[in-house]
């Protein structure tokens, strides 16, 4: 589908493309065994706690999601397929789908497994307007792989995931430049990625629930509803934004830090924060699309005296247990010559795209795993709210040794279902 605008010459070309494999680790367990197709068929844990990684579109029309607990999908479909998740396969698969968009565009940006940003107005010449790239990218998806997939496109990287998004299942959608705020207008204001549900909230609050609500909406409000991201959301909401491949920032550092109103003296009950502090960053990593390199440590002393530590790893990482066995032993180093903290902080720098957050950063398919599921963990705490969800190294750390990577496959596969679980 393409939304018709105008085609002078000097046309600005809607040549950012998203394409976004369909309920992948599915479509690639029905591909693989034709008798699926048709069945509501979920990737995940079939154990008593475990908890759906994928799921096919039969069973997306019965209500079954990712991150749902397995025993809510086996009651929605009695006639669940339920396949255990071969992270190493699907590892595979994706690297024939990258390697095939690469063959035709140079420009291209992988963002998860199953997803990559395409530059195409440089492949007009040879492969003529996106629309055609778009089709031709995945019908060669289709006829080469067996699968399917949507493609988004627009004039910002932003635009374009969303309309791949709208496109779905199996389908394409390139929105014209000066199309972009009649397109983004109708549409939940949940859809612009990092608009979770707190910021919906603090939207809602001021009466915006669409895109072409919050176009209405004075920048001065809209700042102090949505903080420092505000600019960037509004340049989005009414068309402006020109984001395109690799304009990401690649200096950037996030974290957290907490001032505490008494002096934390109890070596466990630190433990347990810079933990939750380092699941957060980690959170914070996942939701913007990066892996970090360097991981460092900030705490200050009652009487003021702050240091920092930082440790950098070979393999960058969006991974909450990876950033906690690095952050963990820096603060264990400095705690005889600390042992009364006001201020802990975690935060990480040297930041990358994810594109190697699944692909390559975590070089066993056990640890790739990990963190494929601590990203459904992220969307059942934002389906659910975080009192819900706990990880069993907030709760007691003794649980939590015997959980880590490393652990028998078997217990690997149910793993996650236990840290997912009350
Ligand atoms: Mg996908």
């Amino acid at each position: 589908m393409t939304m018709h605008g105008g085609a002078e010459a000097g046309e600005e070309i809607p040549g950012i493309l998203h394409l976004d494999m369909d309920a992948f680790f599915a479509s690639i367990e029905v591909r693989d065994d034709p008798g699926l197709e048709g069945l509501p068929v979920v990737v995940g844990g079939a154990g008593a706690r475990g908890v759906v990684a994928a799921a096919s579109y039969p069973a997306r029309t019965r209500g079954i999601r990712s991150a749902m607990p397995m025993a809510s999908a086996r009651r929605l479909a009695p006639d669940l397929v339920i396949v255990p998740p071969r992270i190493d396969h699907y590892r595979q698969v994706s690297a024939q789908v990258m390697q095939l968009l690469g063959d035709v565009v140079a420009e291209t940006e992988q963002i998860s497994v199953d997803e990559a940003f395409l530059d195409v107005r440089g492949a007009r010449r040879l492969f003529g307007p996106p629309e055609q790239i778009a089709q031709l990218l995945r019908r060669r998806i289709r006829e080469e792989l067996g699968l399917p997939s949507s493609v988004g496109g627009s004039v910002s990287r932003a635009v374009a995931k969303i309309a791949s998004a709208q496109a779905k299942p199996d389908g394409m959608l390139i929105v014209p430049a000066e199309r972009t705020a009649e397109f983004l207008a109708p549409l939940s204001v949940a859809v612009i990625s990092g608009v979770g549900p707190k910021a919906q909230e603090a939207l809602a609050r001021i009466g915006v629930r669409t895109i072409g609500q919050l176009r209405e909406i004075p920048r001065s409000t809209l700042a102090r509803a949505l903080g420092p991201r505000a600019p960037e959301i509004a340049a989005l909401a009414d068309g402006s934004d020109r984001t395109g491949l690799g304009h990401r920032a690649r200096d950037r550092s996030l974290g957290t830090e907490r001032t505490w109103d008494e002096d934390l003296t109890d070596p466990d009950e630190v433990r347990r924060r810079i933990t939750t502090m380092a699941d957060d960053v980690a959170r914070q990593l996942r939701r913007s699309g990066f892996v970090a390199r360097t991981v460092v440590l900030k705490l200050r002393a009652p009487d003021g005296t702050t240091l920092t530590r930082s440790s950098t790893m070979d393999q960058p990482t969006a991974s909450g247990e990876r950033l906690r066995s690095q952050v963990i032993p820096l603060w264990e180093r400095e705690r005889p010559a600390m042992p009364r903290l006001r201020l802990a902080g975690v935060r990480v720098s040297h930041l990358e795209p994810g594109e190697g957050a699944f692909m390559q950063s975590e070089l066993t398919a056990r640890s790739a795993g990990w963190q494929d599921l601590e990203t459904a963990m992220d969307r059942a705490l934002e389906r659910f709210g975080s009192a819900s969800l706990g990880r069993g190294s907030t709760l007691s750390s003794a649980t939590d040794q015997a959980r880590r990577p490393g652990t028998e496959p078997g217990e690997q596969d149910d793993g996650p279902a236990r840290r997912l679980g009350r």
